[in-house]
């Protein structure tokens, strides 16, 4: 066994490398360049993981996001590969505190933010130290084209002049060809090689359906109970929602976003993963670590904000190569709701600025002061406060991120505060009744003594098992005894958490990137305009769409998606007329009942009866039926 094969083997208890995995690492450890684009799931990090095991030295890894890499040093300590990650601006001490730990720690792989290298005091502290290998995960970051645009990546070319020899290895999961080029740009890359692998997932069929009524549409497309299935829908509720309507139907469903606690998700992924519940019900938030092998139907109930997205959700559909669909559903008016939903809230700069001022005053945070800090906002007191639109003031915490001011951490706490209201001898009158409202008013007066005097934070979760109606019912009954002035309350299930990555330099920090704003929210009206045309435009192969997309070009069709160039094939096999004379010979049937029977889409099937009337084959009666003349 080679040492390649042997380290795979030892440390990641697997005998074979996944495609392309081999050739990346055999070119980076001749210290070459190297780019390696691979979808979700193709096996990156191996790529850089291995070669830093193989090598005399530390291999310094640039990536975005404090939570991932954090997941990753705790992944790879537990695989016994010995790795840290440089914790954010603590003061000086600490600083040197964590590079003495690098310099004498036996690690082999580093993990930084961007944001550090700006920092020459850091950048002299790195030459230090032994690195051997530099990785920049998540490269696409470098670009503006890229849908996560962080400029704090353009810093990472100064590793460059730190350390001339270090060969870079640069890796993404997005690869459009603009993307491409600004990697190769962005992070000062010389002649590197590019491994490329394709972003085609064969056994996937991609559907779009255009339906009236999309819940109708899930009940036909769900044929198999026992099928693993993942159902993306864009809101918590409406994952509750719909899980409770599949269960009433009669399948094993249950649901899953991020604002269910912690443990009820490892609970709901176990069920899932058991077949258990094997249909989940889910938000975006339904994703990371997510490996299971066998599931056979992604469907979307509303399109996402980019082909990226769309791209990464469907890609969990057939990991085990075996045929699968990913189904779109669309409604005529999905297309105004998708550009409302993310292109009406977008902020301008004057309004980023009176934000920026807001936040930073409700913080307190003074001028100069705030790096390093971790603070909590209660998104919809702040947006009370100023008057703010509360999506529009989520999009400037996204933009202040992705700008690398501050790391937008979703606290997901919901939290409700209940007070009543009326008099004492009013609320048990109404405690009377025999409703929900009433139960739940008696639940209050009998756990809350202090509810009558002031604001009382509750546990909705004690009211669900009590009462036994959903937290969205329960929200409801509040409301309704709200309207009946008995009580008031407030839910907020939107809590943040930011932590502030720069100094408050208001004119420094906020000028570079507003001068960006235009050109990102074309950017992002690019990416629903693509969007929408997959689920609108029928002509052009689904799969051809979405690799076109990620710059490959593909002349032949796949042959099972639902675009009209794809479909016809299907009905060349079929003789269209003579199936229908068959069916007719029993009775006479509308043309959607005719459609469902040959299980050909409806179009063909009008097609087929026009002809056949034209022929004087079959005619038309009063009922819309057609019949054998
Ligand atoms: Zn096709």
């Amino acid at each position: 066994m080679d040492k390649l094969h042997e380290a795979l083997n030892l440390y990641w208890n697997s005998k074979s490398f996944r495609p392309l995995q081999k050739e990346v690492i055999s070119n980076y450890l001749m210290a070459k360049d190297t780019v390696v684009l691979m979808p979700t799931g193709g096996g990156k990090s191996i790529c850089y993981q291995l070669p830093a095991l193989l090598s005399d030295g530390l291999t310094l890894v640039i990536s975005p996001l404090i939570s991932l890499m954090q997941d990753q040093v705790d992944q790879l300590n537990q695989r016994g590969i010995k790795s840290m990650f440089f914790e954010s601006n603590r003061g000086e001490n600490d600083i040197d505190r964590q590079f003495e730990n690098a310099r004498n720690g036996g690690f082999k792989l580093i993990y930084s933010s961007p944001e550090r290298l700006v920092n020459r005091s850091f950048l002299e502290q790195l030459k230090n130290l032994n690195i051997v290998g530099i990785a920049v995960d998540e490269a696409h970051c470098v670009s503006e084209w890229g849908h996560d645009f962080r400029p704090s990546f353009m810093a990472i070319k100064n590793l460059r002049e730190v350390f001339p020899k270090v060969a870079f290895m640069a890796l993404t999961a997005t690869a459009t060809p603009e993307v491409l080029e600004d990697i190769k740009g962005g992070l000062g890359l010389e002649h590197p090689q590019v491994f490329r692998n394709s972003f085609e997932r064969s056994n996937i069929h991609y559907r779009v359906g255009h339906v009236e009524d999309k819940m109708g549409e899930i009940k036909k497309i769900l044929s198999d109970p026992k099928e693993s299935v993942i159902i993306y829908c864009r809101s918590r509720s409406k994952t509750e929602l719909m899980s409770q309507q599949l269960k009433r139907w009669g399948y094993k469903a249950s649901y899953y976003h991020g604002g269910l606690e912690g443990s009820l998700k490892k609970q709901r992924l176990v069920d899932w993963k058991a077949e258990t519940t094997p249909i989940m019900v889910a938000t975006s938030a339904f994703g990371m670590g997510i490996d299971k092998s066998n599931v056979r139907k992604v469907i979307h109930l509303m399109m996402p904000e980019s082909m990226e997205a769309y791209y990464q959700e469907t890609g969990r559909a057939g990991r085990d190569g075996i045929d699968s669909t990913a189904i779109l559903l669309v409604h005529p008016s999905d297309k105004t709701r998708l550009n409302h939903q993310f292109l009406s809230h977008l902020p301008n700069s004057s309004f980023i600025k009176r934000f920026f001022e807001k936040l930073t005053t409700t913080l307190n945070i003074a001028y100069g002061e705030g790096a390093g800090e971790e603070f909590k906002v209660n998104l919809k007191d702040f947006c009370d406060r100023y008057n703010f639109h509360p999506k529009k003031t989520l999009e400037c915490l996204k933009i202040l991120d992705r700008e690398g001011v501050l790391e937008l951490q979703q606290a997901y706490e919901t939290q409700t505060y209940v007070k009543i209201v009326s008099s004492a001898s009013v609320a048990s009158q109404r405690a009377e009744n025999v409703d929900d409202a009433a139960r739940i008013l008696q639940f209050l007066m009998r756990n809350y003594q202090e509810v009558f005097r002031k604001e009382k934070k509750i546990n909705l979760g004690q009211i669900v098992d009590l009462v036994g109606i959903s937290f969205e019912e329960i929200l409801k009954k509040l409301e309704g005894l709200k309207k009946e002035n008995i009580v008031d309350f407030q839910h907020y299930n939107t809590d943040l958490k930011l932590y502030w990555k720069v100094p408050r330099e208001d004119q420094y920090t906020l000028n570079p990137f507003l001068k960006r704003i235009k050109a990102h929210h074309q950017q992002k009206a690019d990416k629903i305009g693509f969007m929408i045309d997959y689920a609108f435009d029928n002509s052009e192969c689904k799969r051809n769409k979405i690799l076109r997309y990620f710059g490959e070009k593909k002349s032949d069709l796949c042959k099972q998606c639902s675009a009209r160039s794809c479909r016809k094939e299907e009905t060349v096999d079929l003789d269209l007329p003579s199936e229908i004379k068959i069916l007719l010979q029993r009775d006479p049937l509308n043309a959607y009942q005719i459609g469902i029977q040959i299980g050909v889409s409806n179009e063909f099937i009008v097609i087929a009866l026009q002809e056949m009337i034209e022929e004087n084959i079959i005619g038309l009666n009063e009922l819309n039926q057609f019949y054998l003349k």
